[in-house]
């Protein structure tokens, strides 16, 4: 798990996962793979990034909001790519999507929560506690224990984390 990113010393930074844990028992995993889809999709230097996305309820619609722009999802789209990218939990999100205003915060709530780990973690959902790498965060530097280059950015550096591979072996006990 991800407290074996850290090197030396025990985890506090597995909040955030233990975050998406949470929100998957609370059986918002699909609503979390549509996000992931759509963040995705993105081209890999997109002009938007995860974070600056909002997702809010409006009235009777779900927004997508990213500076200027803005994506509504209306009901024959939404059923569709809901549909494609989570066949399992499409109805659960059309049932949210079409429910009344708590039902559109809570898919509004997951969805922004999803932005969030993806906009801070490498993998999102996975077990790496890694940071995305982006122009701010370079993966440009290397691992203390094996000293392998560029496996860490300066905010994996930062958090006294170790790459994958070491972490891996670690929570493995060899
Ligand atoms: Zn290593």
């Amino acid at each position: 798990m991800a407290n074996f990113h850290r090197a030396p010393e025990a985890a506090d930074g597995a909040v955030a996962v233990r975050r998406l844990e949470e929100a998957l028992q609370r059986g918002k995993a699909q609503a979390a793979t549509v996000v992931d889809r759509v963040l995705n999709c993105q081209p890999h230097d997109a002009i938007v990034k995860a974070a600056a996305m909002t997702f809010r309820p409006d009235g009777k619609r779900l927004l997508m909001e990213a500076g200027e722009a803005r994506w509504s999802f209306h009901a024959h789209a939404f059923g569709q790519a809901a549909s494609i990218v989570a066949p399992k939990g499409a109805e659960y999100l059309s049932m949210l999507r079409d429910g009344t205003d708590w039902q559109l915060s809570l898919l509004a709530t997951n969805f922004n929560e999803w932005a969030d780990l993806c906009d801070t973690f490498a993998d999102p959902g996975g077990r790496s506690a890694l940071r995305r790498a982006h122009k701010g965060n370079p993966r440009n530097r290397s691992c203390p224990s094996c000293k392998r280059r560029n496996v860490l950015t300066p905010a994996d550096v930062a958090r006294g984390y170790q790459c994958d591979r070491c972490a891996d072996a670690a929570e493995r006990g060899y």
